[in-house]
């Protein structure tokens, strides 16, 4: 078995490729991997350490003739990479665009060329846009409200047309909202964890009340490797955390895990577009697939800022000593 995993360097791919490494998806101890990435500002080499199994190519997915060239030999695509900050694509939405949908097109054209059959396509809730009350399934409209989400929905209908069209084996996964080591410091957790370290303020978006579903990376990859190995093709499965929190709840949850002043909450003018909600219904991939997220969402708070804390040479280097502003929670 050999897999391409494509943004690896970054946050959640990096996971995925560590766990896979470790032995810690049952039947590819064996698996070779190759890490396609093109190390933008969310990449970082030593987010995945060298081993016999990996091979790593520095490189843009959206380089038809660099992915055409790699894929003969592997079995599947496991697919990460994405420009994937939502302030970002607020401030100028061409690289999405560039990366999120030309980049994922172009890796499906070369699977259907050189004969790679299956597909899997890391997606997002945000596509679904925002909801007040109740949860999204799998056959919610698509009503993304960023730059960000629209890229991503955009690239969703991609994957279908080329499973529709070619018949490749192709699913897709939305989850919810991500946390865990190793997130770039521009999203809430990692960002204001950073910064509270340091004394600094943070800035919450608005009144605050916004309200995410949390996910585990861990859980999340696990998610991912369980619709990789028996996801239909053509098929979405929602990847739930199930723990809901407002912005505010949980900014003032960092502050007290770290001590820290609350007068360091700051309140600033709200993101365009912000999306007040997101849920998701994921009954899909728990009944077809018996998916359940293991980590309770206190501990796995507790451990992520331990790690932040105990690893200040990682977001140092990541360029958190800059003066950030930005701070979506996605
Ligand atoms: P990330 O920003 O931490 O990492 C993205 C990685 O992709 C980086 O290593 C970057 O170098 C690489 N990359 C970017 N453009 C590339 C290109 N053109 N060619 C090759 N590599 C490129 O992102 P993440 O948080 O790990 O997210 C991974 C995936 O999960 C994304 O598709 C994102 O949309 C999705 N997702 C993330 C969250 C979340 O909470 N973080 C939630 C839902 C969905």
């Amino acid at each position: 078995m050999r897999l391409l995993v494509t943004g690896a360097a970054g946050f959640i791919g990096s996971c995925y490729v560590r766990t896979m490494l470790d032995g810690g998806y049952p039947g590819y101890e064996d698996a070779r991997v190759t890490v396609l990435d093109r190390l933008t500002y969310a990449g970082r080499r030593d987010n995945i350490p060298a081993h016999p199994r990996l091979d790593f190519v520095h490189g843009d997915i959206a380089d038809a003739a660099l992915v055409r060239e790699l894929l003969p030999g592997h079995d599947a695509v496991v697919h990460f990479a994405a420009e994937s900050h939502v302030d970002r694509s607020v401030t100028d939405g061409a690289d999405f665009m560039t990366t999120n949908v030309t980049g994922t097109q172009t890796l499906l054209q070369a699977c259907v060329t050189t004969g790679v059959a299956r597909f899997l396509h890391v997606s997002t809730d945000e596509v679904y846009g925002s909801i007040d009350t109740g949860t999204w399934t799998e056959d919610s409209p698509l009503l993304p409200n960023s730059p960000y989400a629209a890229s991503k929905a955009a690239s969703d209908l991609v994957v279908r047309a080329y499973w529709k069209t070619h018949g490749l084996d192709a699913s897709i996964t939305r989850c919810s909202n991500n946390y865990g080591p190793r997130q770039y410091p521009e999203k809430l957790i990692p960002l204001f964890v950073t910064r509270l370290l340091r004394g600094r303020p943070v800035p919450l978006y608005g009144d605050g009340l916004n309200r995410r579903e949390w996910l585990h990376v861990e859980d999340h990859c696990q998610a991912v490797h369980l619709v990789l190995t028996g996801g239909r093709a053509g098929r979405v499965y929602n990847i739930g955390g199930g723990t809901e929190r407002t912005n505010a709840e949980l900014t003032e949850r960092l502050v007290k895990l770290l001590d820290a002043d609350p007068g360091l909450i700051r309140h600033v003018a709200d993101r365009k577009a912000h999306d007040r909600r997101y849920a998701l219904d994921d009954t899909r991939i728990r009944s077809e697939l018996g998916y359940r997220p293991r980590k309770d969402f206190d501990q796995g708070l507790a451990e992520t800022v331990a790690w932040y804390r105990d690893n200040p040479e990682w977001w140092r280097l990541a360029g958190a000593a800059e003066p950030f502003t930005r701070h979506g929670a996605g």
